[in-house]
């Protein structure tokens, strides 16, 4: 099965392939590593997970590269406000971003290249851009590239470029003006800023060259597809065309997916709102990873998600109806045999299918699934469901969740990371008290408790049972007695 996917560039819905005997050559903007990522950044980096998913359930290798910006104006900034070398400063800001996609259960690049150590592939294209006209440099030892050289500049983002004035120049690397400007492609050094000898002086690159000569580096001068958030479609990608059509007169990438934004409760999220989460923020206020993860891939990449409270407790609820299910799917005692539930199980991983592979559609992509649960659930209450069923409905749970990756429980981990983060950077008031109460159990505690309390059922000291249980739950433990012994579970 193919995948379509809408092309930004060509303004349709086009079938993504690799070409014949290779993998799919992907180059995702990454981070800028001068704080903690929020969850606009992340529902970018979940989707593209999907993407990457998606294109591994459809039988599509994948080569894909992710940069990280651990130079630019802020690291600068920040890094001298703290008296820390800049690599010092971002280590610490990329570390916690690969921690964070961890706890999202976003999987890695295939490749991650740091602008930092990439300087020479920069400063060579900046070169090849000199030689044939298209950079130019100004008195103070900056390079710019000249938007006059590139006809076809706001081919991505449809910009009109009429009115634009020959050699206005902006040397900041992020600016949302309507009108395009000459832009910086090399930052002569200032005093005291960290800065790289090279062959075209001293300095350090721009934002918009980084992604340029990465992605050839690694995937050629032409490629698959190229992903982003929306904000990036103009200037950044805009950008990256200009400087790299001008030196290799090829097309760039084939293909660009943009990531719709994340409002949260309906507005931008911005600080001075009070509505801009981090990821860490949400997991020390009792939030789980997986509710989060679940809650930004519903909405299709294609559409503007609204991120609210509700939304993540609905999720929630649908992790829980989902893990309460196999586990009793599991457990079941079934006899050979099959009904038609074996065909629903199969019509809905044809449909998961077909949504995602249609412009990545997760939203229906997962209503089949959950309609299939409620429909075995009806069938396991009345004792309808055979082991034939149960195969095929594990199989079709084992395809959704190779893209969704909700139904294994790996929460408490990622929740504990983020609590012993918070009490390290000294913001202990912010953790849900009912955390920190769960926490000083290790699962080993639980066991050991549940262990006595069966005991004393067994010696009818019910007393002591019920004080265990109510001990736990204080603690955010809850306890299910079943058929097949006692399950429990962190709220
Ligand atoms: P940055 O670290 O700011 O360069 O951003 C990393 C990625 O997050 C980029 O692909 C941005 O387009 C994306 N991004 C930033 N804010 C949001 C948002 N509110 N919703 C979705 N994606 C975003
Ligand atoms: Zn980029």
């Amino acid at each position: 099965m193919n995948l379509n996917l809408f092309n930004t560039l060509t303004g349709k819905v086009e079938v993504l392939a690799p070409e014949p005997g290779k993998p799919l050559g992907i180059y995702a903007c990454g981070p800028t590593v001068y704080d903690y990522g929020h969850i606009g950044n992340f529902r970018t980096f979940l989707e593209v997970d999907v993407l990457r998913r998606t294109l591994k359930l459809l039988g599509i290798p994948v080569r894909h590269v992710m940069n990280i910006t651990d130079v630019d104006d802020k690291i600068i900034r920040n890094a001298a406000a703290l008296n820390q070398p800049i690599g010092e400063y971002t280590a610490r800001f990329e570390k916690a971003f690969f921690e964070d996609l961890d706890a999202l259960r976003v999987q890695h690049p295939e490749i991650i290249a740091r602008a930092t150590e990439h300087i020479d592939q920069m400063v060579k294209l900046i070169q090849r851009l000199a030689e044939n006209g298209a950079a130019y440099q100004t008195e103070d030892g900056s390079w710019y590239f000249r938007l006059a050289a590139f006809p076809a500049y706001g081919k991505l983002s449809k910009k009109d470029l009429t009115g634009m004035v020959d050699g206005a120049r902006v040397d900041v690397d992020e600016y949302e003006k309507d009108s395009a400007r000459d832009f910086a492609l090399w930052k002569a050094a200032k005093p005291g800023e960290t800065s790289w000898d090279t062959p075209i002086g001293r300095g350090r690159p721009g934002w918009h060259i980084e992604c340029s000569a990465m992605s050839m580096e690694y995937l050629g001068e032409t490629f698959d597809l190229h992903a982003g958030g929306e904000d990036l479609t103009f200037p950044h990608h805009e950008n990256e065309i200009a400087q790299s059509e001008s030196v290799t007169h090829k097309t760039f990438a084939r293909h660009w997916m943009h990531v719709r934004f994340l409002l949260v409760e309906g507005r931008k999220m911005s600080k001075s709102e009070g509505n801009f989460y981090t990821l860490r923020d949400l997991l020390i206020k009792g939030f789980k990873a997986s509710s989060i993860r679940l809650a930004l891939i519903s909405v299709p990449y294609s559409n503007q998600m609204n991120f609210t409270v509700d939304g993540l407790i609905d999720a929630t609820a649908a992790i829980e109806r989902l893990r309460t299910f196999h586990a009793r799917l599991v457990e079941a005692h079934l006899e050979p045999g099959s009904t038609e539930l074996k065909a629903s199980a199969e019509q809905a991983e044809t449909t998961f299918r077909a949504a995602l592979a249609n412009d990545l559609n997760t939203a229906e992509a997962r209503a089949p699934i959950f309609e299939l649960v409620r429909m075995a659930n009806t069938a396991l209450d009345k004792n309808q469901m055979l082991a034939g069923d149960r195969d095929a409905i594990l199989e079709t749970l084992v395809f959704f969740d190779s893209v969704f990756d909700v139904m294994e429980d790996h929460d408490a981990e990622a929740t504990r990371h983020a609590i012993e983060w918070a009490v390290a950077e000294g913001r202990s008031a912010e953790i849900d008290p009912k955390l920190m109460a769960g926490l000083s159990l290790s699962d080993a505690d639980v066991d050991n408790l549940i262990a006595e309390r069966t005991a004393a059922k067994k010696s009818r000291n019910f007393a002591r049972a019920d004080q265990i249980r109510d001990e736990l739950a204080e603690k955010g433990i809850l306890i299910e007695d079943s058929k097949e012994g006692v399950r429990w579970k962190r709220k």
